[in-house]
């Protein structure tokens, strides 16, 4: 490629972020997610000229789809609240649209853009038939009892079901969408259809359609991945300590995996403060005060005792580690605490959440020649496990958790080699940003590409 071609990449990739900001206002989120995509594209789109097409890219940043409806619902005193749903169908070049429901109230259309948009690169890593889709709501359901969740779950979808399907769009789990709010939610789908689709939702429970290790696959998936990250510097997890935020689905497996491969997990957290435990975060406690009694994480440091403290407020990133895996929510560490991690000597940095990580932080740790594992490759165990949920519910099966598990390690292990032979190929040795963002690009572009202009 000549310079002034590769000038031209260039100056194409940044016309085409100003128009994303331009065209999607107060977007934050979406806008960072874009960036850090497209910054690592001109390698890919001047050695295959056939993906510098005017209208490829520019089409790949456009969802397919966005529908934003209201959830109108009845809280147990009989009082009416209105929330906000949305689902963004992104690009389905590749499967159905499939990515998860997040209820959070800092929902927008902004942060599902830019998981929706994650999601489509993560999905065409695995390999595995799925495009990119998310969506979810406003509604918080903190403090809400179970009665006003399913009132709310049934409201939701109520508008939803006209647009999902097996082969159209499976929606599954995220922030605040556990088990408990996929059964009600395919309950009501269920009811309005008249179908027992299986395959419409994933993260059901075992009984009745799930698949066995899917709750435990973003998890086991990302420390998987850290591993493999270890092992390409000749090291392993056995006896490095680990720092891991949240305490949700994901930061639980993660913690119980690390332990099973002979790590010491220290700390979790929630958006109150963080525990550290100098003897490991026992994991059948953190589940009782989370998942059971759906408690705060101070209650875990209450209980567990001596080893164990609530620091209320403080940032997980300050304990020392060798090993981080941050598995809370979007922007959660950013360029300060990734300067603690670096004085304190972390290896390796792996996101179970989905853009944990702010671009100062990755920047820094790239600089520092720390390994990182960036969530769309890194988290992508669980949609993989999903999409393995699909074709059980398909064939009628259900698999035991031994065959399912050694699929995961097997889907993990594709990914990584994937990454880091990508980034190899464009020069890039180590980074395994690039790499995921190239690899999964050639994936979805290949595709786009061969079903012409749509
Ligand atoms: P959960 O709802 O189960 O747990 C979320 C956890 O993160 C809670 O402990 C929550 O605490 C904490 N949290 C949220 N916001 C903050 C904050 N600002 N500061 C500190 N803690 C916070 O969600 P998941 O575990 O399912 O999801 C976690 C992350 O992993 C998300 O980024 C999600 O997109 C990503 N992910 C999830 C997958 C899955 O299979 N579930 C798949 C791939 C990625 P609090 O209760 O105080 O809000």
């Amino acid at each position: 490629m000549t310079r002034t071609a590769s000038h031209s990449v260039s100056t194409s990739l940044d016309r085409l972020r100003a128009e994303i900001e331009r065209r999607n206002p107060a977007e934050p989120e979406f806008h960072q997610a874009a960036r850090e995509v497209l910054q690592t594209l001109a390698p890919v789109l001047e050695a295959r000229p056939e993906y510098a097409e005017p209208g490829l890219v520019e089409r790949l940043v456009e969802p397919e789809r966005q529908i934003i409806f209201r959830v109108p619902w009845q809280d147990d005193k009989g009082r009416v609240h209105v929330n906000r749903g949305f689902r963004v169908e992104f690009n389905s070049a590749l499967g159905p649209y499939k990515g998860g429901l997040r209820f959070h109230r800092s929902v927008n259309l902004g942060i599902i853009k830019f998981l929706g948009f994650e999601q489509i690169f993560k999905n065409a890593l695995t390999g595995l038939g799925i495009g990119g889709g998310k969506g979810g709501s406003d509604f918080d359901p903190q403090g809400r009892s179970d009665a006003e969740v399913m009132r709310f779950c049934q409201s939701f979808m109520t508008e939803l079901y006209r647009h999902i399907g097996e082969y159209t769009d499976i929606p599954a789990g995220d922030i605040g969408v556990g088990a408990r709010e996929i059964g009600y939610l395919f309950g009501q789908y269920r009811r309005i259809t008249n179908r027992w689709e299986g395959g419409v939702l994933t993260g059901k429970a075992a009984g009745w359609g799930g698949s066995l290790i899917r709750p435990e696959a973003t998890g086991y998936g990302n420390v998987l991945f850290a591993e493999a990250m270890l092992r390409a510097r000749g090291e392993d997890l056995e006896g490095q300590t680990a720092v891991v935020s949240g305490s949700g689905n994901v930061a639980i497996h993660t913690i119980e995996k690390l332990a099973a491969l002979g790590a010491n997990p220290v700390t979790c957290s929630d958006s109150s403060g963080y525990v550290v435990d100098e003897k490991g975060i026992d994991v059948q406690l953190l589940r009782q005060v989370k998942e059971v009694e759906r408690e705060r994480v101070s209650a875990y440091a209450e209980r567990r005792g001596g080893s164990a403290r609530f620091v209320p407020g403080g940032r997980v990133w300050e304990v020392p580690a060798d090993v981080a895996l941050p598995s809370a929510t979007q922007n959660e560490l950013n360029a300060a605490d990734a300067a603690a991690l670096i004085r304190n000597g972390v290896k390796a940095v792996s996101e179970g959440a989905n853009m944990p990580a702010t671009p100062e932080a990755v920047d820094l740790f790239q600089e520092a020649g720390v390994a990182f594992g960036p969530g769309k490759a890194a988290n992508a165990g669980g949609v993989a496990v999903s999409a393995l949920e699909m074709t059980q519910n398909a064939s009628r099966t259900s698999w035991k958790a031994e065959r399912v598990e050694a699929e995961l390690a097997r889907i993990m292990t594709d990914i990584y080699t994937t990454c880091a032979e990508t980034a190899d190929r464009y020069g890039a040795p180590g980074d395994y940003v690039t790499g995921a963002n190239i690899a999964g690009f050639e994936r979805v572009a290949d595709a786009m590409l061969a079903q012409g202009l749509i």
